[in-house]
């Protein structure tokens, strides 16, 4: 039995005041019978390291170089977020990929960069409406998650993967479980010929998951957990797709 996982991806909103509030929200809500996370973004590392300290709830960045070092403006390392002890780094989030012309080679390095630092790669993965359309959806999330396969090796079974079909993301139209437990059942088997622990392996379902919709998908044999937007950004609704695990 795999023990769950609910991330919240904060993307590029927060404030102190709005951070506290919501941190504290998710604390009051405690137990979870889930492992619970948050990525923020890197300005507010560091006040949810303290929001957090002692609690069970886990914190992340949404990114991060695929270098550890050296004359690279703006940008931050795995090495620099693990000393604010981050346990999660996501890469390769369509966004990234989309906006940042991050290519499934850059997203392999990442991930081994972030591993590099003991810390765990939440790696997105999933096709655009258009490739779903031409029937490449299965193609498309097999030759991102192969680079990145690839370039871990024997460290494959560390990482978390997160199916996120990019039409899902952001548009209210989430993927139906049948769909998206097809695809994590096709991703668990691409693990299955890389790694001798495929099946312990977190395998999250994201796009549009909200309280309404999260019990169904986590219902499904393979999907192991969320990674939440939009519905991470109010306690209550975090709080009720934690619960529906
Ligand atoms: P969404 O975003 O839940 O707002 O669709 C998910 C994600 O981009 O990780």
């Amino acid at each position: 039995m795999r023990k769950k996982l609910v991330a919240g991806n904060w993307k590029m909103h927060g404030s102190h005041s709005a951070n506290a509030e919501l941190l504290s929200g998710i604390l009051a809500a405690r137990p979870f019978a889930c492992d619970v996370a948050v990525c923020v973004p890197f300005p507010y590392l560091s006040e949810a390291a303290v929001a957090l300290a002692g609690s069970d709830v886990r914190w992340g960045a949404q990114d991060c170089s695929q270098h550890d070092k050296g004359a690279f403006t703006g940008e931050v390392s795995a090495s620099m977020l693990a000393e604010f002890g981050c346990r999660y780094v996501i890469v390769g989030h369509s966004e990234r990929r989309a906006m940042h012309g991050e290519t499934d080679a850059v997203v392999a390095e990442k991930a081994k960069a972030v591993l590099a630092r003991g810390l765990t790669p939440i790696v997105c993965v999933g096709e655009t409406l258009g490739q779903r359309e031409q029937g490449t959806a299965q193609d498309t999330v097999k030759r991102q998650l192969s680079a990145v396969i690839h370039a871990l090796g024997h460290c494959v079974g560390e990482m978390v993967v997160a199916y996120e079909p990019v039409w899902a993301i952001g548009t209210g139209v989430v993927a139906t479980p049948e769909q998206a437990q097809e695809m994590h059942a096709l991703i668990r088997a691409q693990l299955h010929a890389a790694t001798p622990h495929a099946e312990a392996m977190k395998l999250l379902y994201g796009g549009s998951m909200k309280p309404e919709n999260a019990a169904s998908l986590l219902a499904q044999q393979d999907i192991d957990g969320g990674l939440i937007g939009g519905a991470a950004l109010k306690h209550a609704d975090f709080v009720a797709i934690c619960r529906a695990t």
